[in-house]
């Protein structure tokens, strides 16, 4: 599954770019500096690319670490260096100058920017208009427990595999957790939206006890939103391997469903433990790729 490590490794001396004030800490409560962000996002950069590499890209970044103030910003300029540009037409039909990366160089560019978290599109540059995967995003009420929370990602997983769906599941390092479901690129952003919508209204009707598909938290009530939106053309989902600007220094990660099974908390992987899994086979995607949406029909 992994790719390009060898030319990675390769082209690593001449690509590395100049780190500055290193020693800035951005997690004061882990003790977690800029060089060590740095070096984070230089140990997972392939696992990263894998996920987030050839999509249109917006960054949360945090100048003055987790606690000063964060900016999420889509639009990144030429500041920002070892980037791909791309001028598109946003929804509200206004250009706009996106940027994406696809190597080491980007990956570490970023973090010398400040970088803390890696924000995707669902589709690839080279077909922008036809997303390559679904993400339904599972954010449950405050203070939910966590086995709550598994048991409708099983849940959830389960419905998909009635339609021949494959899910893989992503602990957000915040407090839920995303399926991820690989489409064919056949489908334009309204359709795998609409599908997206549709699957989860049909989940609310299925179990209301339990879910909520419309926005407002006000109705979550020890609900769980299943967040469909993430599935519209220029929303973004947490990249896999990202880190999170929170606390601890939780990571954006993928796991098995056999991991998923025993695994306490949607933040239970941290800056060292994703370290220590970055060569580690985590979900065995390729078989998915090819999944088609069923007919609206067939939702009801
Ligand atoms: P959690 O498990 O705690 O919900 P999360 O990453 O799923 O973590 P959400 O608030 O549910 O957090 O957001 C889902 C996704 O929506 C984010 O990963 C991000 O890509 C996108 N998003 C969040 N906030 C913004 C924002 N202010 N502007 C644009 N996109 C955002
Ligand atoms: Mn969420
Ligand atoms: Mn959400």
């Amino acid at each position: 599954m992994r790719t390009g490590t060898a030319s990675a490794t390769a082209s690593r001396k001449t690509t590395r770019p100049t780190l500055s004030s290193p020693d800035r800490v951005v997690y004061p409560d882990a003790g977690i500096t800029k060089r060590d962000v740095f070096e984070y996002y230089e140990a997972v950069a392939d696992r990263l690319i894998e996920d987030a590499g050839d999509r249109l890209m917006s960054v949360v970044r945090c100048p003055d670490g987790i606690d000063g103030e964060r900016f999420f910003q889509k639009h990144l300029g030429p500041a920002f260096k070892s980037l791909h540009r791309m001028e598109i037409a946003e929804n509200d039909g206004k250009r706009a100058q996106y940027a994406w990366l696809d190597d080491l160089a980007g990956v570490l560019s970023l973090a010398q920017m400040n970088v803390v978290e890696f924000h995707p599109w669902g589709s690839r540059v080279k077909t922008l208009e036809k997303p390559d995967r679904l993400i339904f995003d599972l954010d449950p009420d405050e203070g939910m427990a966590w086995p709550k929370i598994k048991a409708a990602a099983r849940e959830l997983r389960d419905t998909l595999a009635e339609f021949e769906l494959q899910s893989f599941p992503r602990l957000t390092g915040g407090k839920g957790v995303h399926l991820v479901v690989p489409i064919a690129r056949r489908y334009a952003w309204d359709q795998a939206r609409e599908f997206a919508d549709r699957f989860a209204h049909a989940m609310e009707a299925r179990a209301p006890a339990r879910y909520v598909a419309t926005m407002s938290k006000a109705k979550r009530e020890g609900r769980i939103f299943i967040d469909w939106l993430r599935n519209g053309r220029g929303a973004t989902a947490v990249a896999s391997w990202s880190l999170r600007a929170r606390k601890g220094a939780p990571v954006a990660m993928p796991v098995t469903w056999d991991e998923f099974a025993r695994v306490r908390s949607a933040d239970r992987f941290k800056l060292r433990d994703a370290m220590k899994r970055v060569d580690a086979p985590i979900w065995d995607y390729a078989g998915a790729r090819d999944q088609r949406l069923p007919k609206a029909a067939d939702l009801h």
